[in-house]
């Protein structure tokens, strides 16, 4: 069964995307069958791995509105071990469409119950508000990453973000957890980026990601381009850190144990 981490943060142009993409694309080079999902009408992530938003036969929306089948509307890309679940435009209405579906805080959940089978990890890229499609999200996860943008009003929200885990937690999906948390966009020269550090370390102790993701052109360049890090420049820093952050998420997953034929 593979694990599924939504990447949340209701702040907007805090790394989310970027974190998704290239932490996915990293697990997919080491070999683990991944699919992301892109739940952001923005369908950043859709574009940031060479997909052409406007060429799509189904995406997201046609899944949160249960006219379509999950994996009837998953596409392959040209990485391998990783598929894509695209978002278009029209996710902008799903929110309200949501509204009037029954177990409407589950349809990606319950949507998500066969592709589980297929895939080692499932990587939910969320939108930046904490509406329907966010909480949809965080219901069908495992667990949640929140990127962290280094800046003077970085934890301005964490509060509100970390009240919405707890309620989702309490009514709807007792099995989530926090992944961790990772501080983007980082200048390790500043200061302040010190002290923001520090202060991610006193709220959230170990589940503080060490690695931090540096600012770098080539991450912003990269979904440009329509491909992940790795294969804009691969010895760029931000591609060291984003590898760096992969291996640090599989070092934090329970290890399975190898059966031994006697
Ligand atoms: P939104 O809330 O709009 O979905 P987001 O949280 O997904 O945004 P991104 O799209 O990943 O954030 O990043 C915001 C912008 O910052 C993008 O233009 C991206 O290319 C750029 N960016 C992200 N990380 C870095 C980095 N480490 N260094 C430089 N630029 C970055
Ligand atoms: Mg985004």
């Amino acid at each position: 069964m593979g694990k599924i981490v939504s990447f949340a943060n209701q702040k907007g142009g805090v790394g989310k995307t970027t974190t998704c993409v290239n932490m996915t694309t990293y697990l997919a080079s080491m070999g683990k069958k991944c699919l992301l999902i892109d739940i952001d009408a923005q369908g950043n992530a859709t574009t940031g791995l060479g997909l052409n938003k406007t060429e799509l036969q189904y995406s997201a929306y046609d899944v949160l509105t249960c006219e379509t089948p999950l994996m009837d509307a998953v596409v392959k890309t040209k990485i391998d071990n990783l598929d894509v679940l695209p978002a278009s435009v029209d996710l902008a209405g799903a929110e309200v469409d949501l509204v009037y579906v029954k177990r409407r805080e589950y349809v990606l959940s319950e949507s998500l119950e066969v592709a589980k089978k297929s895939y080692d990890y499932i990587m939910i890229d969320c939108p930046p508000s904490l509406g329907l499609i966010t909480i949809n999200a965080l219901v069908a996860s495992d667990s949640v990453i929140i990127p962290i943008q280094s800046e003077y009003y970085a934890l301005e929200g964490l509060a509100q973000l970390m009240n919405t885990i707890k309620l989702v937690k309490k009514h709807l999906n007792e099995n989530l957890k926090v992944e961790g948390v990772v501080l983007t966009m980082n200048d390790t020269r500043a200061l302040m980026a010190k002290q923001i550090s520090e202060e991610i370390k006193k709220y959230f102790g170990k589940c503080a990601f060490e690695t931090k993701i540096p600012r770098n052109i080539r991450l912003a360049e990269a979904p440009s381009h329509g491909v992940p890090i790795m294969f804009h420049d691969a010895s760029s820093k931000g591609a060291k850190a984003y590898f760096a952050l992969t291996e640090e998420f599989l070092e934090r997953q329970p290890k399975k144990v190898k059966e031994y034929k006697k």
